[in-house]
């Protein structure tokens, strides 16, 4: 009949817009795969000849080759600190193609949160020691042990005090971890009085290359690559991260994590 004629072309055509969707989705995640592919090679060839460039700098920066007059020596300085900040993007571009490649696997293991914020406020106590700020942690005694990627929940919890600590020029920072158990969610927050952010910028920061001031002139290092790499970070562990700010009064960078991240 007609009716079954029509209902027939009908799926037929169905099943062609179909197919053509399939190849592009399949052509999209070629390409992607192959951004991905060219950026992590890229990565890793800028970073053999940056190494060989910082270790000669630091050979001359040690007055290795005789004394050097103090222009000089400003002049090498500026080469170390500028070669430091290109690595530091390189490595940042190599662990964002890595993530999105699907090349950065997890690795679960059940460990305890009040440790792991010891070794975090141990590492960065050199940089603290630079500065006036006190530095305290706030540790629910319901805390349960988390079983998800420690190497990765110990990476972004660096990145967020690292931050509190760049921007904050007086006051305390806190390190503060909660549960949530009605969501079964650790909460690991960090607290600073620093300079705050606007509400404009506040979404804004987590994307990729966004810093508030990326003047030439700012007042502060980075790349804006450490609040993306957290997000995708968190992501990958069933979590995120959330910010609550207001400028000139200080911000608190949250990280939420469910208690167990389960295998996808
Ligand atoms: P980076 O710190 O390398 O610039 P991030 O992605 O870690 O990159 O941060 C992006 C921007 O977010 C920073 O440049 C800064 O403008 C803002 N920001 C991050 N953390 C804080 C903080 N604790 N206080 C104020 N501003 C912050």
């Amino acid at each position: 009949t007609e009716l079954e004629a029509k209902v027939h072309s009908a799926t037929a055509e169905l099943a062609e817009q179909n197919e053509k969707l399939r190849r592009q989705a399949l052509q999209l995640e070629q390409a992607s795969a192959a951004k991905s592919q060219f950026l992590a090679n890229m990565s890793h060839e800028f970073r053999t000849p940056l190494n060989a460039i910082l270790g000669y700098t630091n050979m001359l920066l040690q007055g290795v080759s005789g004394e050097m007059t103090p222009q000089q020596k400003r002049n090498l300085q500026r080469i170390d600190s500028n070669g430091h900040h290109l690595l530091q993007v390189i490595n940042e571009i190599l662990d964002i193609t890595r993530i999105e490649a699907g090349r950065m696997p997890l690795n679960l293991s059940d460990f305890e949160v009040p440790e792991l914020l010891q070794e975090v406020v141990a590492e960065l106590d050199p940089i603290v020691a630079r500065t006036q700020l006190e530095v305290g942690t706030e540790l629910s005694p319901q805390l349960p042990a988390l079983h998800t990627d420690r190497q990765k929940v110990k990476q972004i919890v660096l990145n967020l005090l690292s931050n509190a600590l760049k921007f904050t020029h007086e006051g305390s920072v806190q390190v503060i971890a909660d549960y949530q158990v009605a969501t079964s969610t650790v909460s690991i927050s960090v607290k600073d009085s620093g300079i705050g952010i606007a509400p404009e910028h506040q979404e804004k920061i987590f994307e990729d290359f966004q810093q508030v001031d990326s003047s030439p002139t700012r007042a502060y290092g980075g790349t804006g690559l450490g609040l993306s790499i957290c997000r995708r970070l968190a992501a990958m562990m069933g979590g995120r991260v959330t910010v609550q700010s207001t400028l000139g009064e200080g911000s608190t960078f949250t990280l939420h994590l469910p208690r167990r991240t389960r295998r996808t």
